[in-house]
């Protein structure tokens, strides 16, 4: 008989960049902990024999979007923490545009409330920056902090002005938490629904430029070294971004970055398809900017891969392109997409994307997760990369299917993941598949 909760994963090369291991052996969980990491004997625990699989911490996502409170029939903390353990995420942080938003230290603690009950993916609150939203008034950071905001956002608009993101920088820097902004200059982005460029121009439609972005990124920087405060820019998708973000660093600004499996993999010339599920905030850029996200990414003036999983109702998006909602979902197809088109074709080593995110998006707000090191809650992914699959609507766990890599044929999935050393995906399946909603 084994004992209750000692699980031993038994020869899996195990992928634990935290602590620089690439190596074969055995993983012992004990009480919802990593208890032992190397040749392992363990009596008395429940075996699961992972030959074949790569063992790696659970990934990280912080930048996911819950979408509750919000409208019936959209994803739910429960929906969205199952399609994340389902692409191999044990923990999310939840961005507070919800509707109404998470703009109090009460709707903070509920968010985590949420997440517990829901009991999939472990989910981590980001609060709003500002009260509804707005770009007026602070929220209550120290209070927000205590209930276990991990980082404030406003995602989904940007500080308005400069003197709002100094003020945010300033007082969020007090909790030692991160400010993360969405980099748009509305008065230059308007009313476009894709990327200014050859495609917008050939097709007809409204352009978002890419200086729409690089201005807000230079601000946010300047004031960023002017405060002090912890900056991180959400979903970067130009050069130009880019290069002021390397160049903040050098300066010795705190300022970290996140870009998106969607905004390394494609580029604007999608939207000649006029697909829905091609529109998102921001937008696909044209291919000499996806080709100085992937620099960025290679030289670490990107910090780390972030979903941006931003799932809507079939009706928000099954409408006339220019009507639709921005956003794509991303959990579910992240590891195979990024797999498949980075790690087979040799741009990166496996060891480097499992980094990029676990212990990356970890480090960037300070999250004890991300690592298999002694002591650590069990939060494991068991990694099939011979597995190939084609992208199915039907196979998706969360409410949105708003996904841009439909069809695409993928190899590498995840297969069983672990939450504080319980299974919550086994051989495949999410555990209790349709359970009821909370
Ligand atoms: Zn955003």
């Amino acid at each position: 008989m084994a004992e209750q909760g000692k699980i031993l994963i038994r020869q899996a090369r195990i992928i634990d960049p935290a602590n620089g291991i690439d190596a074969e052996g055995d993983i012992l969980i004990e009480s919802g902990r990593i208890a032992a990491v190397g040749k392992v004997k363990a009596d008395g625990a429940e075996v699961v024999d992972a030959a074949g699989l790569v063992a790696a911490p659970g990934f990280v996502d912080i930048h996911t979007h819950l979408r509750q409170p919000g409208p019936a029939g959209g994803e739910t903390v429960l929906s969205g923490t199952r399609a994340a353990v389902n692409g191999g995420y044990t923990l999310v942080c939840a961005m507070p545009n919800t509707d109404p938003p998470v703009d109090s230290p009460a709707a903070v603690a509920y968010q985590a409330l949420l997440g517990k009950r829901a009991g999939y993916a472990k989910v981590r609150p980001i609060s709003a920056i500002t009260l509804g939203r707005k770009g007026e008034e602070l929220v209550e950071m120290a209070a927000a902090a205590a209930e276990g905001a991990v980082a404030f956002s406003d995602d989904g608009d940007c500080l308005p002005t400069a003197r709002m993101a100094a003020k945010a920088l300033r007082y969020a820097g007090i909790t030692g938490l991160a400010i993360i902004e969405h980099a748009e200059d509305l008065s230059l982005s308007g009313t476009g629904v894709m990327h200014a460029g050859d495609y917008s121009a050939s097709l007809g439609l409204a352009g978002i430029p890419a200086s729409s972005e690089d201005v807000i990124v230079a601000r946010d920087c300047i004031l960023a070294m002017e405060t002090g405060g912890r900056l991180h820019i959400a979903h970067l998708s130009t050069s130009g971004a880019a290069e002021i973000v390397r160049r903040a660093k050098k300066s010795g600004a705190a300022v970290t970055a996140e870009v998106t499996p969607h905004h390394l993999v494609l580029d604007d010339q999608a939207l000649e398809s006029f697909h829905t599920s091609f529109k998102v905030k921001p937008p696909l850029r044209s291919r000499n900017h996806v080709e100085a996200l992937r620099k960025a990414l290679v030289d670490s003036t990107i910090d780390c891969i972030a979903t941006d999983h931003a799932p809507h109702r079939f009706e928000d998006k099954n409408v006339e392109y220019d009507y639709a909602a921005f956003g794509v979902t991303g959990l579910e197809t992240a590891f195979g997409v990024l797999y498949t088109e980075f790690v087979q074709t040799g741009i990166m080593p496996l060891d480097r994307l499992i980094a990029l995110m676990t212990a990356k998006p970890a480090q960037v707000l300070g999250l004890e997760a991300g690592t298999l090191g002694i002591g650590a809650p069990a939060d494991v992914v068991l990694l099939d990369l011979a597995y190939e699959h084609v992208v199915e609507e039907e196979d998706f766990l969360s409410a949105g299917i708003n996904s841009p890599f439909v069809g695409w044929k993928l190899a590498g999935r995840a297969v069983s993941v672990l939450v504080d050393g319980v299974f919550r995906k086994r051989d495949g399946a999410v555990e209790g598949a349709s359970p009821p909603s909370c």
